[in-house]
């Protein structure tokens, strides 16, 4: 197949366009580079079957392909923050213009949308049924609601417009690649750990989340666009639970130094716990994540020790 992947030089996107290259398929990488990095795809440049596009997903654009991965769209709440008004384009008009094109060249199309629709959840494991608890106004809101827009217009093409599509819910993922800068709470701690410095907790570290590492996320992308049982929303994540305190603990023993734990202030409207209820997955996917988190930062930290 020829397939579109948008977002295709991030740290998702990059590991998605190896598989679907390494699975015999053609790969259309679009991505404007804002968290995305060449160097992230420079080993598929010149792969017969692999094609770069710089290009903004906010404006139209054309190809001729059987399948979209929609995933542009900065994910960590530093970079979604840094230009709110843009995120929000970018989820939303992002979404228009894939589910025209996938509408006029009759593609099956995925979005990756996230398990900040469920915001700071008060029914704990989310399951797809939960409608979220999300503030509309506030600082991470450029982010949860665009992709909730997102996720409403890829049921209206699909309702009005018959679009073939597939949503998927992405819990927390890390992994080789994650920009070193990124700002998220693995690579962060990873760094830092790396570099002798203090590993930065926000808030006292209690809160949760469920850390997923990216090469089984990818292989659940593979199947849920292999079926047609169903369109979703489907969750992808790792059910185990950690505090920040726990993660900050196990990468220290991990990466061994000498950096001391600091607390500082927690950013507003931070979830306080988040695992997801895979049972969905579990049945009509027959996926479930392989790698533990242990396991999983050992191949991180070794790929950031390249990298700083
Ligand atoms: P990332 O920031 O590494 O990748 C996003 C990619 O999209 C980058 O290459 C960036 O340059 C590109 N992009 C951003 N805005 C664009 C635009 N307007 N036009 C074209 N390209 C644009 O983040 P990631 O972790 O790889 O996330 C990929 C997708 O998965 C995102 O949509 C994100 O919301 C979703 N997601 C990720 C996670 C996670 O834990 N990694 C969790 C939930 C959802
Ligand atoms: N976090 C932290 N220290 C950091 C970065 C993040 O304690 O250096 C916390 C953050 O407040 C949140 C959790 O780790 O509670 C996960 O943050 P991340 O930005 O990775 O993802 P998200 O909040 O979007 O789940």
């Amino acid at each position: 197949m020829r397939i579109l992947v948008t977002g295709g030089a991030g740290f998702l996107g990059s590991h998605l366009c190896d598989r679907l290259i390494r699975d015999g398929h053609e790969v259309v990488c679009l991505d404007n580079f804002f968290t995305g990095r060449k160097q992230n795809i420079a080993h598929l440049l010149g792969v017969p079957g692999f094609e770069l596009v710089r290009h903004d997903v906010i404006d139209p654009f054309k190809f001729e392909v059987d399948q979209i991965y929609n995933l542009a769209c900065p994910a960590s709440p530093p970079h979604y923050q840094y230009n709110p008004i843009k995120t929000i384009k970018t989820s939303v008009m992002g979404a228009i213009n894939c589910l025209g094109l996938a509408k006029r060249v009759k593609a099956r199309i995925m979005q990756a949308s996230t398990s900040e629709v469920y915001g700071d959840p008060q029914v704990h494991p989310q399951p797809e049924t939960y409608w979220g608890n999300v503030n509309p106004i506030g600082k991470r809101s450029c982010y949860d609601e665009g992709k909730r827009c997102a996720e409403t217009l890829f049921f209206d093409y699909h309702r009005e417009n018959r679009v073939d599509i597939r949503v998927i819910r992405i819990f927390n993922t890390y992994g080789p690649r994650m920009h070193e800068a990124d700002g998220r709470v693995v690579s962060n701690f990873i760094v830092q750990a790396l570099r002798g410095e203090d590993i930065t907790i926000y808030g006292d570290g209690s809160q949760t989340r469920s850390f997923c590492f990216v090469d089984d996320l990818i292989e659940g992308f593979i199947r849920i666009m292999a079926q047609s049982e169903t369109v979703g929303p489907v969750n992808l994540g790792n059910p185990g639970e950690f505090t920040m305190m726990q993660l900050a603990e196990l990468t220290l023993k991990l990466v061994g130094g000498k950096s001391k734990i600091v607390h500082k202030a927690l950013p507003s409207d931070d979830p306080k716990q988040r695992r997801p209820d895979i049972t969905i997955a579990r049945k009509v996917l027959q996926w479930e994540p392989k790698v533990p988190l242990e396991e999983g930062l050992k191949r991180t930290i070794e790929y950031f020790r390249g990298v700083v």
